[in-house]
């Protein structure tokens, strides 16, 4: 499963940065993952419950910020939001594929005690 490993190395970079706090346990993950990445949030979830017992992150909630797909419209020089993988330009209506944002994965933030 992609969100296993994808989890894992999140999960290990979070519990990694608690360590270096010299925190006790980590209450709360906060993911950013773009619409586009291909990730599924409950997949990651089912895989956080899995991965985070035993660890300082045991009972932490994990918090997932959905970040919508955004692209860049050439022509109008604006960008437009779209949960396409090709975007079209709601003023000009000409097709782009120029993502600036939408494929994060990426440990946002977190808190520790
Ligand atoms: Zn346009």
């Amino acid at each position: 499963m992609h969100e296993l490993s994808i989890m894992d190395s999140a999960l290990n970079m979070a519990l990694d940065q608690a360590q270096k706090a010299g925190a006790a346990r980590v209450q709360v993950i906060r993911l950013r993952i773009g619409v586009l990445s291909g990730v599924v949030p409950d997949a990651l979830q089912f895989a956080f419950e899995a991965l985070a017992p035993g660890t300082m992150a045991a009972g932490a909630a994990l918090d997932i910020e959905h970040v919508p797909a955004r692209f860049w419209c050439a022509a109008c020089t604006r960008e437009f939001q779209s949960d396409h993988y090709f975007g079209e330009c709601p003023r000009c209506h000409r097709p782009s594929g120029d993502l600036r944002a939408g494929r994060e994965m990426e440990l946002a933030s977190m808190e520790i005690e």
